[in-house]
């Protein structure tokens, strides 16, 4: 147990309805703090009522953009209980990113107790519709009041949490992707491997270009070649062809998803030949020529699987699985969101329980 104090908020906000929820645009009552200075590390991990942060306009996050955050969520299960999704696998991912950007790495054990302490205490935001989930957003940001390029000497790692609604209001549903050959997400090098906010960013102009021509996603391909493919949007992608799946090795540029683990895992439970390589798009168009392309899809916490049912690359639309969601990728979606919320069993221990009430 470690010493977070909590101060309860006096005025319980009004929750949405169920029905109303939209990703990302309503907090809940609480949030956590903790600060770090150099010398003390971090200090004074506390829960307070939900609020606006006081900051020096010379603080360098504004300026230099050091910081790093996470997303993961609460899932409420028929007999409400409530639990998250490996958490664990994000707090380790949270001081990898940590390292890359010079900030100092976070106690594992405080970070996702404050998880499960602020969770459980906003229990009653955790939507109770099928599909609904409670995001919870940990993030570090540098704080120091100082112009110079340099990493910080104080920061402050929060956890703000917001309840969404489902992903798929009708099932799933595949969507357009247009492969993107003017921008770069990320280099090997460079942050892509961090879920650091300069690399959302910068790929938000290819975002809009593509989505002004109907496009739900980019598919981004390496830095260096342009040839081969590395995610999808903000996801991690997988192709099945002839009864195989790929998905790009962690190269060095790709975020190493807990959704990418954890459907890579399924697969090998269920004897599916899954390899980890460099994939040049030229494999996957000559796969879609020769009919062998059978699935493609994305993955991530969001929207767990998104399937592709379409790829534009150099004026051609290239159809996937005649618009429909393949089979395999139901099958896993149906696996992962099933241990989510606990209707089918975790044969992993994947699932981590908020205090019972
Ligand atoms: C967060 C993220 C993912 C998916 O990671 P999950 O842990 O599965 O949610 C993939 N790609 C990028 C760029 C991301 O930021």
């Amino acid at each position: 147990m470690h010493n977070i104090s909590i101060t309860q908020t006096k005025n319980n906000k009004q929750k949405p309805k169920d029905e109303a929820l939209v990703f990302g645009r309503q907090f809940t009552d609480h949030m956590f703090l903790m600060d770090y200075k150099e010398g003390e590390g971090w200090y004074d991990a506390r829960i307070v009522p939900y609020q606006p942060l006081e900051m020096d306009p010379a603080a360098m996050i504004f300026h230099y953009g050091q910081t790093v955050f996470e997303g993961l969520k609460a899932y409420r299960t028929k007999d409400d209980t409530i639990q998250l999704f490996r958490p664990e696998e994000n707090v380790k991912r949270l001081n990898r990113s940590n390292a890359r950007m010079c900030i100092p790495e976070v106690d594992e054990d405080i970070a996702l107790e404050a998880i499960k302490t602020l969770v459980d205490l906003d229990r009653d935001w955790v939507p109770h519709k099928e599909g609904t989930s409670l995001y919870i957003r940990p993030f570090v940001i540098a704080t120091e009041p100082y112009l110079g390029v340099s990493a910080s000497k104080t920061y402050t790692f929060m956890i703000i949490l917001s309840p969404v609604g489902a992903y798929y209001d009708a099932g799933i549903d595949p969507v357009k992707i247009a492969v993107e050959n003017d921008y770069i997400r990320a280099v090997k090098g460079g942050t892509g491997e961090a879920k650091t906010a300069g690399n959302y960013a910068g790929s938000m102009i290819a975002q809009e270009n593509v989505a002004k021509k109907g496009y739900a996603q980019v598919l981004w391909l390496d830095g260096h070649e342009k040839k081969y493919i590395e995610e999808v949007g903000s996801m991690n992608v997988f192709f099945k062809i002839d009864g195989k799946v790929i998905t790009p090795h962690l190269s060095g540029s790709i975020l190493p998803g807990v959704t990418r683990k954890s459907v890579i895992q399924l697969l090998m439970d269920w004897g599916i030949e899954v390899q980890e390589r460099p994939i040049l798009l030229s494999e996957v168009l000559t796969a879609h020529a020769n009919g062998l392309l059978e699935e493609a899809f994305g993955s991530g916490t969001a929207a767990v699987i998104s399937p592709i049912g379409e790829l534009f690359y150099n004026e051609t639309s290239y159809v996937i699985n005649n618009h429909q969601t393949g089979a395999l990728s139901k099958r896993v979606y149906d696996t992962l969101t099933g241990i989510q919320y606990g209707t089918i069993v975790d044969p992993h221990d994947w699932i981590v329980k908020v205090n019972p009430k």
